[in-house]
């Protein structure tokens, strides 16, 4: 997507009066970053990325990349984001796994032996954590069920989660959505479509559901940076998942109009973002401009 150049503020893309979210932007040190419709779309980097990060150094502000998707590893995406041009490290980037495993061990430490749904990536992630994966078998008793975007599932994997879970075991899906976004010619069935089927099976709901809209993953990332919810904004272009868990963290919620959801959406929906903007250039020059008037204060 094309931007316009922006010179100052466009006052309409402000939501909030003007003084509100100045005094808010001013006091943000953070910024966690969604990914698809916000900083690329699909395999092309959006022209306003690179300098938007560059402006966030110059400003001296964090940044943070996250997504819901824990089919890939951290390293995956590491690895998808530089082919992209853009070079980050591991403690620029938040999953969803990683928001379930520290939900886990913040609040259920007398989990450690799971029973996983998910691909080799997730996984992977758990065990490094340490926790124990049990084997597809009765003998191998979890003390939960972990359910993801699991795109290798197998129907008596399926079925044996689902047993687990009828007797009684916790079970905790790393993210709602009920499809992952393609353009190839089929529907990626995602985590919340798998404990749909889960749910039907057992007739139990799950125990938790991380990613977003839950504000797990936001409070992970205040935790790393030991910063406090106002100092963070999130900027995403899903109202319904990234301006919601900015919204339910107590966080700034920015859209960004590069991806799914359209100012007609936005003007509608409740909780109304704090900010809505073009795309990153413009709220870079949000970002610039309320430092620029705390420098002139
Ligand atoms: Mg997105």
């Amino acid at each position: 997507m094309a931007f316009s150049p922006t010179s100052g503020v466009d006052s309409r893309a402000l939501v909030a009066p003007v003084a509100t979210v100045e005094d808010r932007l001013r006091q943000v040190c953070h910024v966690a970053l969604d990914m698809d419709g916000t900083i690329y779309n699909g395999h092309s980097l959006f022209e306003s990325t690179a300098p938007f990060l560059s402006l966030l150094k110059e400003l001296g502000l964090g940044h943070t990349f996250l997504t819901n998707n824990p089919s890939r590893s951290i390293k995956e995406y590491l690895a998808h984001l530089k082919e992209l041009g853009i070079v980050a490290t591991e403690d620029r980037l938040y999953t969803s796994i990683q928001a379930t495993i520290e939900y886990l061990q913040g609040t259920h430490p007398r989990v450690q032996r799971v029973f996983v749904l998910g691909g080799a990536s997730m996984s992977r992630e758990l065990s490094a954590a340490g926790f124990a994966l049990t084997d597809d078998s009765p003998g191998d008793e979890p003390d939960a069920v972990v359910v993801g975007f699991d795109t290798t599932l197998t129907y008596p994997r399926l079925g044996r989660a689902a047993w687990w879970i009828r007797q009684g075991k916790p079970w905790f899906a790393t993210n709602p959505d009920r499809v992952c976004p393609t353009d190839l010619k089929t529907v990626l069935v995602d985590c919340g479509s798998i404990c749909a089927a889960l749910e039907a099976a057992t007739g139990l709901k799950p125990t938790a559901v991380l990613g977003k809209p839950d504000p797990a993953m936001i409070r992970g990332i205040l935790h790393r940076h030991g910063i406090e919810p106002h100092q963070l904004a999130m900027v995403g272009d899903r109202l319904y998942t990234d301006i919601s868990m900015a919204h339910r963290a107590g966080s700034l919620g920015v859209l960004v109009l590069t991806g799914e959801a359209t100012a007609e959406e936005a003007a509608r929906f409740d909780p109304a973002p704090d900010i809505i903007v073009s795309g990153l250039q413009e709220f870079g020059a949000l970002l610039r401009n309320g430092r620029q008037n705390t420098l002139l204060h």
